[in-house]
């Protein structure tokens, strides 16, 4: 019976969450367990369903239909490059299954009209020539540049937003992901900005703005001093309980700081969606690959940021693997085994990255050494060298310098 189904498009495919009803449980099918106990023994129960059981009977519903839709909607796994995928149950005849909620369909209607008000054209809905990527805005930008706007409100899977990604940039799409979860799988792993969760009514009116929380950087490089260039030594973790608290090394630091982070941010005066994508559009703001971490520049800082640490080699490497993906029957080979089971659920986004650390140098015959707290330290009334405790006559001394000269005058009357 599965030979007969008319299965969604790819791009659905990758993005379908899946529900399983009888443990009440959404299954991550980036997973060989599924995310869940017994899930591998699960995986096989429901691969013996094929051809056997009736799509409605098997257990797997599509949350998003039931979530925004309020309808039960049956799904069934299908295969694609070797992995397991969700499709929606679609009766002969019937028509492909929308799933936007009002929140996501306000989000491109704003995006696209902002989008047209600065100029960009911009279309909603409309796939890329070879017809893997249907890009939910598609905006015009500054020289043949291409965006594709993509609010994602629902949870999506690693491996789904990687393969969606992957037609994009194979259809020569600068995608920018919108994502308001801040643990979403998205975050950090597509080029991406991360926004509140607001309602359709406030979205829809073209002055409130939305601000940018994630996704946007700022290269930052000197010395990690007080009145240094760094806002936060990157080897002091930062607190959140503690935000303004920092401890500088002294090193020379090369970073990547979320601009929130980053000296200068004022909260309510930063960085809105639609200033973003207006300057994305027009080439002003440029994605960066870092370590595998994407995130977004000002063109000028990202100049730097090349010239500094040459062509992306990772990113190359990424291209290179995703086309043999293609061929390849296992699309999990596009990317380090570390990178796909053992990945733990850490939050990706909000962190800065070390691009390089320079240590400081050894401290100049005329300098005057600090302490910790920054104090100068005191010379040694005995040898002249730095020594931070006093004597009993309150100047600063060393213990063993004192002693030498408490025994000289001693030994000298010895000789005597
Ligand atoms: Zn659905
Ligand atoms: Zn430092
Ligand atoms: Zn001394």
């Amino acid at each position: 019976m599965d030979e007969d189904l008319k299965p969604d498009s790819d791009e659905d495919l990758y993005r379908n969450p899946v529900f399983y009803e009888p443990a009440g449980i959404v299954l991550d099918l980036d997973r060989e367990d599924l995310g869940i106990p017994n899930g591998k023994e699960l995986l096989d129960k429901l691969l013996r369903m094929r051809r056997r059981v009736p799509v409605e009977q098997r257990g797997l519903i599509c949350p998003d239909c039931r979530d925004i839709r309020k309808r039960r909607v049956p799904m069934y796994l299908v295969e694609r490059d070797g992995v397991w995928l969700a499709s929606h149950y679609r009766k002969p005849g019937g028509k492909p299954i929308s799933h936007e909620s009002d929140e996501h369909l306000a989000r491109k209607e704003r995006i696209a009209k902002d989008s047209e008000d600065h100029g960009f054209p911009a279309d909603i809905e409309s796939s890329t020539p070879d017809g893997r990527a249907r890009l939910d805005v598609r905006i015009s930008g500054a020289n043949g540049l291409v965006l594709g706007y993509e609010p994602q409100l629902s949870p999506q899977t690693l491996r789904g937003m990687r393969a969606r990604e992957g037609f994009r940039r194979r259809g020569k799409i600068q995608s920018v992901w919108d994502f308001a979860d801040p643990d979403h799988a998205g975050i950090g792993t597509v080029p991406y900005v991360r926004t509140p969760n607001l309602p359709a009514s406030v979205i829809r009116v073209q002055k409130n703005p939305i601000a940018i929380r994630d996704g946007n950087f700022v290269l930052q490089e000197g010395q990690c001093t007080q009145s240094g260039a760094i806002t936060r030594c990157p080897n002091k973790p930062y607190d959140p309980e503690n935000p303004t608290d920092s401890g500088y090394c002294g090193d020379w630091h090369r970073l990547l700081v979320p601009v929130h982070q980053s000296a200068g941010f004022e909260g309510e005066g930063g960085l809105t969606l639609t200033q973003f994508i207006v300057e994305a559009a027009a080439g002003e703001r440029v994605p960066f690959q870092h370590n595998g971490h994407h995130g977004w520049l000002p063109l000028d800082q990202w100049q730097k940021y090349v010239e500094a640490n040459g062509p992306s080699r990772e990113e190359s490497k990424r291209e290179a693997s995703v086309r043999r993906g293609d061929r390849s029957d296992r699309c999990t080979e596009d990317r380090p085994a570390s990178d796909v089971r053992a990945e733990p659920r850490e939050r990706r986004g909000g962190r800065m990255f070390l691009l390089e650390t320079r240590t400081a140098q050894e401290p100049k015959a005329d300098e005057v050494p600090l302490d910790a707290s920054g104090q100068p330290i005191p010379m040694c009334r005995f040898c002249g060298a730095p020594a931070s405790m006093p004597g009993p006559e309150g100047l600063a001394e060393h213990w063993t310098c004192r002693r030498k000269a408490d025994e000289a005058p001693a030994a000298a009357g010895k000789v005597a």
